[in-house]
């Protein structure tokens, strides 16, 4: 089959709707139910490369790669038969393995001021460990972090999140305390006077601060230079943490991640990084890190308590360690020219179509915000024609290219991308833009 050869998608309908019954809205993650576009949410059967295949047969490419995950594409080789080896072995011990030295190993190398990791099974356990740290450390509770900045289902950082809850336009969530969100101060991203203005009324109180490294969560809005500095001068000044969640950023804007790309910092580096997606290769395989030091806090050695009985998963953690070292300098060199390729087309066609918009990047992580002029800030990515947005995504769909049902993330690509896919997406173009100008 050819891109979006068959229009029919009886059976991710059905499909939906028996899901529905079982499952609330019928999906285990919210942007996947198509709320904020419209439409019938396709159920993916087999993915190869860059190419889905949904269970209507329909083929498109894939601009979501797991929402991040799949930097290499789909079943890579050589992260297939690392998977089956680990998994001909046995599937879980629950005693410590080998693939989990060798995993942490590679982070730590990748990641300068990174000297000890713990490993978890998603980014939002990441980055509640890591939390929990910062608070057990400094013995304080109080975190602030930026309007926009998505960090997991934390009850603490689920206030102005962005991510899935940009798309439901969701101010928080019920069922969060107020005890626990009324000690989290959120703040305006890029905004170095909020911060300072904080410190200066509750400086003793904060535990951490917890950005982004590059946030990716209202669309990709990277930190203006000196933000990063500015938040270690600060946090440093009065003894509270940084924490730097590289969940999104962390191996695919460089081999190390954001840091790789603005640090080393003057002022040093920040005290823990959080990460997942990539590292996990499309399992369940996350971490939390930084110096020895402040890790020794962690059970067992100290206070602070964190476990998982799938944690360093030998199956997840094998495909992480195969996706970390296929991430070599050539698909870095692959990723930029597909991201560039893709935007710069994206960037002619709304133009050629009178659609406003802006294009945004962080290494070659970019997003594309259907509004005019630089977005810096979450109430800046609100701003956006969503409705275009939606009339585009759905004429890319209808034309075989799968991105991401949101207005508010990045568009993921991979090394696997080849000709064929970009020259699929590139075709898909001018249609999707006149059909976003349309209203
Ligand atoms: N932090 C960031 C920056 C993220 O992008 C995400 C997921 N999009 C998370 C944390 C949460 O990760 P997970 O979905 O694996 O819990």
């Amino acid at each position: 089959t050819s891109a979006g050869s068959s229009s029919s998608t009886a059976r991710s309908a059905a499909l939906i709707e028996r899901a529905r019954s079982v499952t609330p809205g019928g999906v285990n993650s919210p942007v996947r139910a198509f709320r904020a576009v419209g439409g019938t949410p396709r159920f993916i059967a087999s993915a190869e490369g860059p190419w889905l295949t949904d269970v209507d047969g329909n083929r498109y490419v894939d601009l979501i790669c797991s929402w991040g995950p799949m930097i290499l594409g789909h079943r890579h080789p050589s992260v297939l038969s690392a998977v089956t080896e680990a998994a001909g072995k046995g599937f879980s011990f629950g005693t410590p393995s080998e693939n989990e030295v060798a995993l942490a190993s590679e982070i730590v190398d990748r990641v300068e001021p990174l000297e000890q990791v713990r490993l978890v099974s998603s980014g939002t356990e990441a980055t509640m460990s890591a939390l929990r740290l910062a608070r057990g450390a400094t013995g304080r509770s109080k975190v602030v972090k930026f309007a926009g900045c998505y960090h997991g289902h934390v009850d603490a950082l689920l206030a102005s999140a962005g991510s899935g809850l940009a798309t439901f336009a969701l101010p928080d969530s019920a069922g969060v305390p107020d005890s626990s969100a009324g000690e989290t101060i959120v703040l305006p991203y890029n905004d170095v006077a909020a911060v300072e203005a904080a410190f200066a009324e509750h400086g003793d109180e904060i535990a951490c601060v917890i950005t982004e490294a590059s946030p990716g969560n209202m669309g990709v809005v990277p930190p203006e230079p000196g933000l990063t500095e500015a938040l270690r001068r600060i946090t440093r000044a009065h003894g509270a943490l940084l924490i730097s969640d590289e969940v999104m950023t962390g191996f695919r804007c460089s081999a190390s991640g954001w840091y790789g790309l603005e640090g080393p910092y003057d002022g040093g580096a920040p005290d823990l990084f959080t990460f997942g997606k990539v590292m996990g290769g499309g399992f369940p395989a996350a971490a939390f890190g930084g110096r020895a030091d402040l890790m020794g806090h962690l059970a067992p050695d100290g206070p602070v308590y964190q476990a998982g009985t799938l944690s360093g998963n030998p199956v997840a953690t094998a495909a992480g360690l195969a996706t970390l070292k296929g991430c070599t300098p050539e698909v870095y060199a692959r990723l930029d020219t597909v991201a560039h390729s893709i935007a710069d087309a994206a960037h002619t066609e709304l133009s050629a179509a009178g659609v406003p918009h802006t294009i945004q990047w962080a290494g070659s992580m970019f997003s594309v915000f259907f509004r005019e002029g630089a977005v810096r800030t979450y109430d800046d990515a609100k701003s956006q024609d969503t409705a275009a947005f939606s009339r585009f995504f759905n004429a890319m769909l209808d034309q075989g290219v799968h991105l991401p049902p949101s207005a508010y993330e990045a568009w993921f690509v991979s090394a696997s991308h080849n000709d064929d896919a970009v020259e699929a997406v590139l075709q898909a173009l001018p249609a999707a833009a006149r059909a976003a100008s349309e209203t």
